[in-house]
């Protein structure tokens, strides 16, 4: 059942906010990771992080101390790749925000940043979110295109403090075009069904470790697993306190999760 973390035998953790801040390592997150690698309890990394391909990812996380192979690394960017593939195969698509660093991810997919489209796609917020920007993806949308969003987080934290993420905006183009938009990455079941597929462990027997009370714990509750939140990251007492969820158990930091799994 969840909350019984003596019958954890895999892990999904949360990247931005539970073993990195502006891509710097967070204190003893790399040591955790290296306990669950040296007590051979599988674990993935499920991101909505959208601004760099999984082989950057796991890149810079090696890079940080990280024990991590990219095939451990699962992102909304990927995702959100082989959704395209899938659903709408040989759409052109319009990709709001920068693509240069995920085209990895998106290959197999026909990007339209002029013209016509019939997919607008939400990658994370950033500076190509212009009011131009967003007016093309809102005449598409009212023209007909599907919208799929890679996520819609509302915010993340970075060292120039909070910003904005997609979610307002997937917010504003719904509300705008009348439509609703296919979301991708977490908090979506699929996302972490995919997640937990790839450990190969009883959902009830997963653990999910994250910043983001509703987005990560309490939809990884809602799916059976059982939920941790960090006090790292975007975790604001007060603001996260307010959202009414419950989580199995909160810790300070990743470096902590050892000993809680031990307990
Ligand atoms: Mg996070």
């Amino acid at each position: 059942m969840a909350g019984e973390l003596a019958d954890v035998e895999g892990v999904l953790l949360d990247m931005d906010g539970v073993l990195t801040v502006s891509w710097r390592p967070i204190p003893g997150a790399a040591d955790a990771v290296s306990w669950l690698r040296t007590n051979e309890i599988p674990f993935r990394l499920i991101t909505n992080t959208t601004m760099l391909s999984r082989t950057r990812l796991a890149a810079i996380l090696r890079e940080g101390g990280f024990d991590v192979d990219r095939e451990e690394v699962l992102s909304a960017a990927a995702a959100t790749g082989a959704h395209l593939r899938e659903r709408h195969p040989g759409a052109r698509c319009y990709v709001l925000g920068e693509t240069d660093d995920i085209l990895e991810d998106l290959q197999g997919v026909t990007i339209a940043q002029d013209g016509s489209a019939d997919v607008v796609v939400v990658a994370g917020a950033d500076d190509r979110f212009t009011f131009a920007n967003l007016n093309h993806a809102l005449n598409l949308l009212v023209g007909g295109a599907a919208l799929v969003a890679m996520q819609r987080n509302l915010t993340w934290l970075t060292d120039e403090g909070l910003k904005f993420d997609a979610g307002p905006y997937v917010d504003a183009l719904e509300r705008a075009a009348g439509v609703r938009a296919v979301v991708v990455g977490k908090p979506e079941p699929a996302f972490f069904r995919q997640g937990v597929e790839t450990l190969g462990v009883p959902i009830e027997r997963v653990a999910m470790v994250g910043d983001d009370l509703a987005y990560d714990v309490m939809a990884a509750q809602s799916l059976g697993m059982a939920g941790i939140l960090v006090r790292s990251g975007k975790f604001r007492p007060g603001v996260d306190d307010r959202e009414g969820g419950a989580p199995d158990h909160v810790i300070g930091s990743v470096a902590e999760l050892p000993a809680l799994l031990r307990s």
